[in-house]
């Protein structure tokens, strides 16, 4: 039901298509929208495709201007990392979550909150003080969080990442490659970053079961996954095959538009109680 469900919102949601792109007014424009509360978090729903409940969810941030308007990370993200102004909205951000999401993760300790960093976030240990800022003492647990971190950007410097890392999780808080399979990182990463969890990238999900290759890359992840005592989740679903393929792969945790793409707030909120009432 879920599945069908996802497409529905996918349909109702896709209408909203807005081009930004950086120009002379980019930094005015970035300033004012900042102050003005304009980066707000959608939620998309990570599944358990062997139970069929709620894992979590990945918070992926959009900009809602004031016309009504959805602008989505493609065409402001290069600019928030360069312009510096990423550490800001990702602190707003993660505010508005805990505000949004308290009740129901309150409620359900056993969801999940992955939020996106960038590599810049692991220069630097403002973030580690960021995270206690915003979760420390509210409704939601350091245990309920997953911080990703990109294999796309290479990492400035790896010993400090991994100090950074590992006070994360000191705190309680777990840490994901995304990505993986795509990028700068590979094994190197994941042996010396001290990573909890691999995102399998989307690009090998689409060609599961079409190409060999890409069902050997799943199924040599999954095993390593396990080896390294490191849960994995698959990005990018939308066929029932690719479900399919993935149970019988031994991965249990999916997202992707097949089941619902991101979400305002209110509508999270609303599919996770519908699913929990079944
Ligand atoms: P990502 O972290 O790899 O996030 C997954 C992207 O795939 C999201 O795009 C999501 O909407 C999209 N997606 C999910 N399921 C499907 C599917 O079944 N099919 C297809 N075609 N796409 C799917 P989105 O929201 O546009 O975000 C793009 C990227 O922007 C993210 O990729 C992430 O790298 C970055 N990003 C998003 N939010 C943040 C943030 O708060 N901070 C930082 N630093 N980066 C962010
Ligand atoms: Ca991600
Ligand atoms: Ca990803
Ligand atoms: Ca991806």
């Amino acid at each position: 039901a879920i599945a069908s469900a996802g497409f529905a919102l996918l349909f109702v949601m896709g209408g909203v298509w807005i081009s930004w792109r950086p120009d002379n007014e980019a930094e005015d424009e970035f300033v004012q929208a900042i102050r003005n509360g304009e980066f707000i978090p959608y939620y998309q729903p990570v599944m358990d495709i062997e139970t069929g409940k709620l894992r979590g969810c990945e918070v992926l941030m959009r900009w809602q201007r004031p016309d009504g308007s959805v602008i989505s990370p493609g065409q402001f993200m290069t600019f928030a990392e360069t312009s510096g102004h990423i550490f800001e909205m990702t602190r707003q951000v993660m505010r508005k979550t805990r505000a949004e999401m308290a009740d129901l993760y309150h409620e359900n300790p056993e969801l999940k909150l992955s939020v996106n960093l960038f590599a810049g976030h692991f220069e630097d240990r403002q973030i580690v003080e960021d995270i206690v800022q915003v979760y420390g003492d509210s409704r939601i647990a350091y245990q309920q969080i997953v911080l990703e971190v990109t294999e796309r950007q290479p990492l400035g410097n790896m010993d400090l990442a991994r100090k950074i890392i590992a006070e994360l999780q000191a705190l309680g808080v777990r840490v994901a490659l995304d990505d993986v399979g795509t990028g700068h990182g590979g094994l190197a990463y994941l042996q010396r970053l001290g990573i909890d969890i691999i995102k399998i990238d989307k690009m090998f999900i689409d060609y599961l079961g079409t190409d060999d290759n890409s069902t050997t890359i799943v199924d040599t992840l999954v095993e390593l996954a396990d080896n390294l005592g490191m849960g994995i989740i698959a990005e990018g679903v939308e066929t029932m095959e690719q479900i399919e393929r993935l149970r019988a792969l031994g991965v249990s945790a999916a997202q992707g538009y097949i089941f619902a793409p991101p979400l305002p707030a209110k509508l999270f909120i609303d599919l996770a109680k519908a699913l929990a009432a079944k």
